[in-house]
């Protein structure tokens, strides 16, 4: 190619980039044009411009909705009409409604927390073996939120003493961390006792927290333990000294003794049953016996002499807590003819039963009760003369305010015992009449369901002692 043939090929070139440049011009020109024309066509339509950075609010700083107006278009930000429902007390997403001419927008408004904790802490002493927490450093703590605190870290400065820091951290992220000192000391110093352990007094099955109110303080430790035998030593009525003992981490302990006195409950303040059995001993008497235990309730056998190859019954409702009482010892009710061949009769079995069981009974029980009126085929007004005459020789007579109606003739119908056992609710204290002799097996049947309606009713179960409520007929002869 030569020279000429050369420039004229370049003189092409450079003409065709040229013509390139000012399309390219031609086409910025269109754009900028394009954009500057949208750009007045929006304005024109959202004449109210909002500066971005302004809609996020810190929480509890001021918002004014017309800070966050940049610039308004063919107007002032006086002739803007702001509402805006922002709470800067609580995190949240609100909106701002901006009103000018026939225009109106919203914007929304974002309340966020982005402020650290202010967090002040102190130093702590303590002995050589507390787990130490956050807590035991810090003096004060500020936030709008929930603030958590750990310990990060815990640097050994000398012996003794550390350097522990601390961050506390906000519900949303926002962080602060201080350094506190941490001092530990040897404990040698045993916990002291702060309230005087008085003689307290109360009665049985009443709720009792032998710790209440009990106080230790400690040199070191915050919380001391406090731990009492009272749980090994009381059982029921009588009079306990118990042992308390502090103790602190370290191990360095003391002890105070305190005197507890627990009473019976009378039994005026009870709702109670008495299952009282007449006329045993019997085979069913073991029965009885047995069913008593599987229920852990307590009874009274009024027991007669007429049953002497069972006595060893006796003995063993003795021996399981169950009361003793006297019947009788013939059954006969020509004991009746006179205070004499009463009290013959009553001596006969008394003196059966001290030699069973080592005690003469003071709790007695009339053959027919108080106000039967056979005895009157025997001697008129004897039973007016018996009820104070067992009184003056010291014995205590229960009659039954319920009775199981067994009496009406052998093995009665079980539904029938269980409906007239069951029907003494209206009684704070119920003595319930029932027989356990070889003919009353039904009233074994009936027994189990007795004993649940009582109990069900709240009732407890008592055997009968000088000190239970009298029960006492009228006396009809
Ligand atoms: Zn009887």
């Amino acid at each position: 190619m030569s020279n000429r043939e050369i420039r004229k090929f370049e003189s092409k070139k450079t003409k065709k980039k040229k013509k390139r440049l000012r399309l390219f011009i031609y086409l910025l020109l269109l754009l900028l044009l394009t954009g500057g024309v949208s750009l007045i066509l929006y304005t024109l339509k959202n004449p109210i411009i909002v500066n971005p950075l302004k809609t996020k609010i810190s929480i509890e700083n001021t918002y004014d909705p017309y800070e966050a107006i940049s610039f308004v278009l063919f107007g002032n930000k006086e002739d803007v009409k702001a509402e805006t429902n922002v709470d800067t007390s609580k995190i949240g997403k609100y909106k701002t409604t901006y009103t000018f001419k026939d225009h109106k927008i919203d914007i929304p408004v974002q309340v966020v927390d982005n402020v650290s904790p202010v967090l002040v802490l102190q130093e702590y002493t303590t002995d050589e073996v507390e787990k130490v927490k956050p807590e035991s450093f810090i003096k004060e703590i500020q936030d709008t939120s929930e603030v958590k605190t750990k310990i990060k870290k815990e640097h050994k400065i000398k012996k003794g003493e550390y350097e522990v820091t601390i961050e506390a951290e906000d519900e949303y992220g926002n962080k602060t961390t201080g350094i506190a000192t941490l001092y530990r000391k040897k404990d040698t110093t045993a916990p002291t006792f702060t309230t005087e352990l008085s003689e307290v007094i109360f009665y049985e099955n009443e709720p009792f927290d032998y710790l209440e109110n009990v106080q230790v303080t400690d040199d070191l430790d915050t919380n001391p333990k406090i731990e009492t035998n009272a749980d090994e030593i009381v059982a029921g009525p009588g009079d306990y000294t118990l042992t308390y003992t502090a103790k602190d981490r370290s191990g360095n302990t003391t002890q105070a003794i305190r005197i507890v006195h627990i009473e019976e409950i009378p039994e005026e303040n009870q709702r109670i049953v008495y299952l009282t059995f007449d006329d045993g001993p019997s085979n069913n008497t073991e029965r009885v016996l047995d069913i008593l235990a599987q229920y852990q309730v307590k009874a009274t056998f009024f027991v007669t002499g007429n049953g002497q190859s069972r006595n060893d019954l006796i003995q063993r409702a003795h021996n399981e807590g169950h009361t003793i009482g006297l019947h009788t010892y013939s059954h006969d009710y020509a004991i009746y003819q006179s205070e004499e061949t009463y009290f013959n009769d009553l001596n006969a079995v008394s003196n059966m039963v001290y030699d069973l069981i080592g005690i003469h009974p003071n709790v007695i029980r009339f053959p027919g009760g108080a106000s039967n009126t056979v005895s009157a085929n025997y001697c008129q007004g004897i039973m007016s003369r018996l009820v104070n005459a067992v009184g003056e020789r010291g014995f205590y007579y229960f009659d039954w305010n319920v009775s199981s109606s067994d009496a009406s003739g052998d093995n009665v119908d079980t539904e029938q015992i269980v409906a007239s056992s069951t029907s003494g609710s209206a009684y704070d204290h119920v003595v319930l009449l029932m027989h356990d002799t070889d003919a009353k097996g039904t009233t074994v049947e009936a027994l189990p369901r007795i004993i649940e309606y009582y109990r069900d009713q709240g009732y407890i179960f008592k055997g009968l002692s000088y000190r239970s409520p009298e029960c006492h007929h009228g006396v009809n002869n």
